[in-house]
């Protein structure tokens, strides 16, 4: 039987996992990634169980698990520094399998990348279209190939429709190696949340998030960071003293409102360019890998067009109504009224540990499909 091929548009961790995941089944994949080396952002990033069932499947679930931090717990605080619902990793791992793991992204990325050949990964190199009938042009370039899987974020030239700003500014920063006891958690303010996990090596990821005009990342990286979240209480500003300006992260956080399909001709969509989301949830990567593995699945012994529509057909309504979630969730998130707030947090302190867990089964519960 001939090779089958495939050309995906961007080498972050969708494009990457879906190249894996293609290259184990033997198809013959080329990444082209616009940036000039296979890396990502200096930030941390939350795996959920989905997430490494989906690295599982790939042959990389331990890998991944060994370069990240298993948070022993976790949970929400108040502005004022009240724990209002905590989070058990081990009653995490005794329902869905793996615990709640912290990597820093560059890890994941370089991981997934080192499981492809050499000869799949070309970077610099920045799609500009791609054509009705499927094929790719870069730099007076052009790449046909069975398959197009169009990872290449959430402005994807794939996708080719705009999208959508939040609401929101995020920040992200990692610090260096400090001594601190406190397990993460995410504090609730009014519009504004600030949060922290523990990765490797004693060092802590930061993340913050504020309503605010999609104009803010371009004017208040560090000093918006600082200013917001200097008085909140203890240890945030120790681990915002703890980080150089230079080492934060800001970026207006945009997502794709709901697509009719996924699928366009010989191309599909995956990641962030089909559904990024509210990053409130941590779940735009973990969906990602869930992706990745799906389409593979979809493709094992059946024709594009079969396997396009069934990918489309499980894939498109799950990160959906996972992404609604994650917007539901991140409305709440960025209220401002005092009333609405207290209220708030009166309900997630009200709601028993088990039961929140519990109702995120939906999400957590994933596992990859049967051939
Ligand atoms: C503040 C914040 C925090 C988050 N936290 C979490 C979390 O804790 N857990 C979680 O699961 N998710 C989280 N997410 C979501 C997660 O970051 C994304 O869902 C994930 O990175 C999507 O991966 P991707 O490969 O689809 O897209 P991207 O990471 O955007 O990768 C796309 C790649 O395509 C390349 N590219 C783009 N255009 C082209 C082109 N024309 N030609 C060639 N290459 C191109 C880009 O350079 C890039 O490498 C967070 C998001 C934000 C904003």
């Amino acid at each position: 039987m001939a090779v089958r091929t495939a050309v995906v548009v961007g080498g972050g961790i969708a494009g990457l996992a879906a190249a894996v995941a293609l290259d184990r089944r033997g198809w013959r994949v080329t990444v082209l990634e616009r940036a000039p080396a296979f890396t990502d952002v200096g930030a941390g990033l939350s795996l959920w169980p989905n997430a490494l069932h989906a690295l599982d499947a790939l042959g990389l679930g331990d890998a991944v698990a060994a370069l990240g931090a298993v948070q022993t717990g976790g949970g929400v605080r108040s502005r004022g520094g009240r724990w209002l619902s905590r989070t058990r990793n081990a009653e995490v791992i005794r329902r869905f399998g793996w615990p709640l793991t912290v990597v820093h992204r560059a890890d994941l990325v370089r991981t997934l990348a080192d499981a492809l050949p050499a000869s799949a990964l070309r970077s610099g190199c920045e799609v500009v279209k791609v054509r009705p009938d499927g094929v790719v042009a870069h730099g007076g370039r052009f790449f046909a190939a069975d398959l197009v899987v169009g990872a290449d974020g959430v402005r994807s030239v794939v996708r080719g429709t705009l999208p959508r700003h939040t609401g929101c500014t995020a920040w992200r920063a990692i610090t260096p190696p400090l001594e601190l006891d406190t397990p993460g958690a995410v504090l609730w303010g009014r519009g504004e949340r600030i949060g922290f996990t523990a990765l490797p090596g004693n060092r802590f990821y930061l993340f913050a998030a504020a309503t605010a005009p999609a104009t803010t990342a371009a004017s208040a990286a560090a000093a918006g960071l600082r200013h917001r979240f200097a008085e909140w209480p203890d240890p945030i500003p120790r681990l915002l003293a703890s980080v150089d300006d230079s080492d934060v992260l800001c970026h207006d956080v945009y997502d794709v409102p709901p697509l009719d399909s996924y699928v366009r001709g010989n191309a599909v969509l995956l990641g962030d360019a089909a559904h990024a989301m509210d990053p409130m949830l941590g779940q735009g990567a973990c969906q990602a890998l869930e992706d990745a593995v799906t389409l593979a699945v979809c493709l094992d012994g059946a024709d594009l067009a079969t396997a396009l529509a069934r990918y489309d057909r499980e894939r498109r309504p799950r990160t959906q109504a996972v992404a609604h979630r994650a917007a539901r969730l991140g409305a709440v998130a960025r209220w401002r009224s005092p009333v609405a707030t207290a209220l708030r947090d009166l309900a997630a302190w009200s709601v028993p540990a088990g039961v929140t867990l519990r109702s995120m089964a939906p999400v957590l519960s994933w596992r990859p499909p049967r051939a």
